[in-house]
């Protein structure tokens, strides 16, 4: 409005609050007194939601807490000397439990004018939640809390990144996977490392599609959920005590996991550790396979390395996204297909990705892909189109298929095949069921015909044609199709059709022995 700022003035209470404002800061628990009480008042005039507490350790607890539940620190305020003493208990106990936290202490006057501190902010932001995250402590000196400055005079840093996500070495996510086949008592174990970083999907996944049994720490329960068939709490000791294998999801070998030795432990068992803190790997026990990284993102690297038969969809898309070149087109429906597809399949150029868009439609694939694969012809030769379908979705217009093939478009064509609409049956199952149901009619509406040869649509065309069961086929008729540009073609990729396994009998864990 053309008013000069210039001579406005904050004070440094306010300048604190707004940089905390600033760092997506949401919460603040404390016990005020001088000086920091401009500070909490400061940083509610900025909807930052203040809980003034009773004593500091328990503040302290409460601003830890908000930290392992939403991944941004919470803030706790103190005063100087036995308000910040008191605050020692809680930020030793984020420490131990590795959860993010921030502590502002007031401290008795300084003599120095300046401000220009608040670089502050965002570097414990950055330090509380990135790596292993933890307790950070900024001390404000008493004069930054009252002295006034010039508006202008202050700049915010902007809200720092959110923590970046490391995954492991894919030698070592091969190692483990190998570990973890060859054995016959397999254990994960999930700990809070692994729900702080929002793991549940990737972990149940793993759970339910190498049909493992699971242990959660204390805080590690719900994860998974404890009512899950797969679920061996009930039993714990006995759990421990036969795993020939046992991966540590997050969870640290320390007394509450009686420190990994025996006799709790087989002498010879052997540890899959992953955690974030490289300097946690090996603690207590010498592991066979160390993963580093975060705990999301490496078990989905584990779902993507898995060799088991029938395939995952994280199997498919791994194999898939290491053949596809950088420039293609992708095309893409279905549900989980489209879902999971977007997750691992990268693109590296705009408008070269069409699936089912705003509107969620199923059948556009084929379509789409042959307008992809007439615009690279004339705009960008070499660039080639996958179109990936789910089995439902491919159905909705797979007689496009006819078309592809009347113009020669060297289109290629993966249908992830789970006989099914979000899921199917395989053919054992099948006949059964036909078997016992007075009609067809009766069987359950998601199912379509298990094994259904798709690939013999393009055959039938001229085009080439693929049934995929095993990783091998799929990267061998993959590298086929990428290379021969002559014709277009048909994956017909086999996955497991049901996407939760059968619950398997875990005969190891006599229930007598809960
Ligand atoms: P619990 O008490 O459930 O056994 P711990 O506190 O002992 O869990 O272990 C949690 C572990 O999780 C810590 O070693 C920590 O470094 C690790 N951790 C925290 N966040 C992540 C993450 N995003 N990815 C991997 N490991 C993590
Ligand atoms: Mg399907």
């Amino acid at each position: 409005e053309g008013s000069d700022r210039s001579e406005e003035q904050v004070s440094g209470a306010k300048v604190i609050a707004q940089a905390l404002k600033t760092q997506d800061v949401e919460y603040m628990f404390g016990v005020v007194g001088i000086p920091v009480t401009e500070i909490a008042l400061a940083a509610q005039e900025l909807g930052i939601k203040y809980i003034g507490m009773r004593n500091e350790q328990a503040a302290c607890y409460a601003a830890s807490a908000v930290g392992y539940l939403t991944g941004r620190p919470g803030v706790c305020l103190v005063v100087s000397g036995p308000g910040l003493i008191h605050a020692l208990g809680g930020m030793a106990n984020a420490n131990m439990n590795c959860w993010p936290l921030i502590v502002i202490g007031g401290s008795s006057e300084r003599n120095q004018e300046a401000m220009g501190a608040f670089q502050e902010f965002p570097q414990a932001v950055r330090s509380s939640i990135y790596g292993r995250p933890g307790a950070c402590y900024i001390d404000i000196p008493a004069d930054f809390v009252t002295l006034q400055a010039n508006v202008t005079s202050i700049k915010y840093k902007e809200c720092c990144m959110p923590p970046p996500v490391s995954m492991a070495e894919t030698s070592a996510v091969c190692a483990a996977a190998s570990v973890l086949r060859d054995a016959k008592q397999p254990l994960l174990i999930i700990g809070k490392g692994a729900a702080y970083s929002h793991a549940e999907d990737s972990i149940r996944k793993l759970v339910e599609q190498c049909s493992l049994p699971f242990l959660p720490t204390p805080m590690g329960k719900g994860v998974v959920p404890d009512n899950h068939p797969n679920c061996v709490g009930a039993a714990r000791s006995r759990a421990l005590q036969s795993a020939d294998v046992i991966v540590l999801f997050g969870a640290r070998l320390n007394w509450i996991l009686h420190f990994g030795l025996p006799p709790r432990y087989q002498a010879d068992v052997k540890f899959i550790q992953i955690d974030i803190c490289a300097e946690e790997l090996g603690n207590n026990v010498r592991p066979s396979v160390i993963l580093l990284g975060d705990i999301n993102a490496v078990s989905k690297q584990e779902l993507a390395s898995q060799k088991s038969l029938p395939m995952n969809y994280y199997t498919v898309f791994y194999h898939v996204q290491e053949q596809l070149p950088q420039d293609s087109f992708i095309v893409s429906e279905g549900a989980n297909t489209m879902d999971i597809g977007r997750t691992m399949l990268q693109n590296c150029l705009p408008r070269h990705r069409l699936d089912a868009g705003s509107f969620g439609t199923m059948g556009v694939g084929l379509g789409f892909a042959i307008a992809a694969a007439l615009v690279a012809k004339d705009r960008s030769p070499g660039q080639r189109v996958i179109c990936v379908e789910g089995d439902s979705a491919f159905g909705f217009s797979g007689m496009e298929v006819e078309t592809i093939c009347r113009y020669n478009l060297p289109i290629i064509l993966l249908v992830v095949n789970n006989n099914g609409i979000y899921q199917g049956f395989d053919a054992d199952t099948w006949e059964k069921m036909l078997h016992f149901q007075e009609a067809a009619t009766t069987v359950p509406p998601m199912c379509l015909l298990p094994n259904s040869h798709y690939e013999q649509v393009m055959t039938t065309f001229g085009g080439k044609g693929y049934f995929v069961r095993t990783p091998e086929e799929l990267q061998h008729s993959l590298r086929q199709a990428l290379q021969d540009t002559s014709k277009p073609c048909l994956l017909n990729i086999m996955i497991e059709p049901q996407s939760t396994r059968k619950a398997q009998d875990f005969h190891w864990l006599t229930r007598s022995n809960m």
